[in-house]
């Protein structure tokens, strides 16, 4: 019997694991199905060109018809502020191939 429920609580933490995921997933509102405006990054990585920070591709602020940058500080609009990583990479050899969230890059 002991068995049994042990059996049952570990199959419940997973379960519990797998929807939580599949929750996370759909409905994290970082992470959007709508077409994102800012430009495709090859690095999967954008950098905000009004705060200078980072954010992963298809992360942004959702407001109205906008996308802004993730960052709550920040209003500037993704489709015209965000740069695709690579492209600051190659005016700076000695950035990381994958930036920081809370290092400031750039002039
Ligand atoms: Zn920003």
């Amino acid at each position: 019997m002991g068995g049994f429920s042990a059996a049952a609580l570990f199959g419940c933490f997973f379960l519990s694991f797998f929807i939580f995921n599949f929750f996370n997933q759909v409905m994290d509102p970082k992470v959007s199905r709508i077409p994102v405006k800012a430009p495709r990054s090859k690095s999967n990585w954008l950098w905000c060109s009004q705060c200078r920070r980072a954010f992963r591709y298809g992360e942004y602020r959702l407001v109205g018809v906008l996308q802004l940058c993730p960052n709550a500080d920040c209003a500037a609009d993704t489709a015209k502020f965000a740069w695709p990583w690579e492209e600051l990479l190659a005016d700076n050899p000695g950035y990381p191939e994958v930036p920081r969230r809370d290092t400031r890059y750039g002039k």
